[in-house]
């Protein structure tokens, strides 16, 4: 990862107390099938500390009402709230102002977002959309859409064996004709990260708009929007410790201005008329109907939690966690990683020889172990690697050593189960 050093510095210096963090989630404190819970669903969606349990239950119980049109008490202390949140994710990005904050029903949505607008306003026929081959269905399905509705093509930079595009196939598939350029940071099905502030130059020197799907590096790494140098970047609230149905688009001021709107509705107007509607300022243009409210506020001290416990730090004990597990599970027996990136965070993909993933997934639940098994909706990655689906652990800042053991454990486990 492109700040590996830099984290390592950080872990090297502040010591980080797993046991006080984990002490905030009270998910974690559950016993699963008579077992003490082993939480490795991270990529799927995360647990959620108490400080956003209470600041849903502090808006449902205190300052439930709509925003930006009330007057009263209670609207205006939502409104606050909402807002704040904004700012809060406008902090945790680095971005430059609060208005370029889109609030989105997660990244599905915003990448859905970017391309219904900004793509059909600006692409035809002939056009190119460049993708990787191991993008998440979320950042291939729209791009397909778009490219149906406008004639342009979808272009795909291929992956290595080890799971890796490398800069020369990026640069290859880059061409005078590509208008917009679409990756994920992080990949949800290796671990893989990518050095997309290097693609991303290289994207805009094509003449490019670029699109960094940030739905598994928000949770994981320091992001300063700066140093990327995107245009758009599209993460989730319940991957980030915080609530379901709530994400974020950001988009360059400018872009987001010079944009379509995406949905009709209220609050995303200046003015109705049967003859003629105005639209209003960024980013109510895109935020039509009553938005998400329990989920932005919710979203904002998930953003302020981890702003508070330090997103390198935690970074850094994860890459820990990543070290510790690849050496781990490489040790065992019948068991293969895909996904072998120099760059890589704690995710592991994990074909056990003889026994379908369904079922080493079904075994480790016996044990109390949550963990994802299928394509992760990434199949043209599995495809690459030739397998249908995967056993998928993906760790976060709370899981331990002797968390990842547990694992092991249990897979060895299975094996001895199917007598492989
Ligand atoms: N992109 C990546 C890399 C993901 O891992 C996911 C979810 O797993 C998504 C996009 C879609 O996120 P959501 O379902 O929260 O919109």
């Amino acid at each position: 990862m492109a700040n590996v050093v830099s984290i390592a510095a950080a872990a090297a210096s502040l010591p980080w107390d797993v046991e006080a963090v984990r002490a905030d989630f009270p998910a974690l404190a559950q016993l699963v099938n008579g077992h003490p819970l082993v939480y490795l669903d991270n990529a799927a969606t995360a647990q959620k500390p108490r400080a956003v349990l209470a600041a849903l239950e502090n808006y449902y119980q205190r300052d439930c009402a709509n925003i930006h049109r009330s007057v009263h008490q209670l609207g205006e202390r939502a409104t606050e709230a909402y807002e704040r949140a904004r700012r809060t994710a406008q902090a945790f990005l680095g971005a430059a102002e609060p208005r370029e904050i889109v609030f989105t029903r997660g990244t599905t949505e915003a990448i859905n977002l970017v391309a219904a607008t900004y793509g059909a306003a600006n692409l035809r026929a002939g056009d190119e959309i460049l993708l990787t081959g191991m993008e998440h269905h979320s950042n291939i399905v729209p791009w397909q859409l778009l490219a149906e509705r406008t004639g342009a093509r979808v272009k795909v930079a291929q992956v290595n064996d080890r799971g890796e595009v490398e800069m020369e196939e990026f640069e290859r598939q880059l061409s005078p004709r590509t208008r917009i350029a679409a990756f994920g940071h992080i990949s949800n099905a290796l671990g893989t990260v990518n050095p997309v502030a290097e693609w991303t130059e290289r994207a805009h020197a094509a003449g490019a708009v670029v699109l960094v799907d940030g739905a598994q590096s928000a949770p994981h790494l320091p992001i300063h929007l700066s140093a990327l140098g995107c245009d758009f970047f599209a993460f989730s609230g319940h991957k980030v410790f915080g609530p379901t149905g709530i994400g974020v688009l950001w988009g360059r001021a400018e872009l987001l201005e010079a944009m379509p709107p995406y949905q009709g509705g209220g609050d995303m107007i200046a003015s109705v008329s049967f003859e003629r509607t105005t639209y209003n300022r960024i980013p109510y243009k895109f935020e039509a109907g009553t938005p998400h409210i329990a989920g932005a506020i919710g979203l904002g001290a998930a953003l302020e939690y981890l702003q508070t416990l330090g997103m390198a730090r935690a970074a850094a004990y994860e890459q820990d966690l990543a070290s510790y597990g690849a050496e781990r599970l490489a040790a065992l027996p019948g068991v293969r990683m895909i996904g072998q990136a120099r760059e890589r965070t704690a995710v592991f993909s994990l074909v056990v020889e003889g026994v379908h993933p369904h079922d080493v997934a079904t075994v480790l639940d016996t044990e109390g172990i949550a963990v994802r098994a299928g394509h992760h909706c990434a199949q043209p990655i599995m495809d690459r690697f030739g397998v249908p689906a995967t056993t998928r652990a993906s760790l976060a800042f709370y899981n331990t050593r002797g968390e990842v053991d547990r694992l092991a454990e249990g897979l060895e486990k299975v094996r001895r189960i199917f007598q492989c």
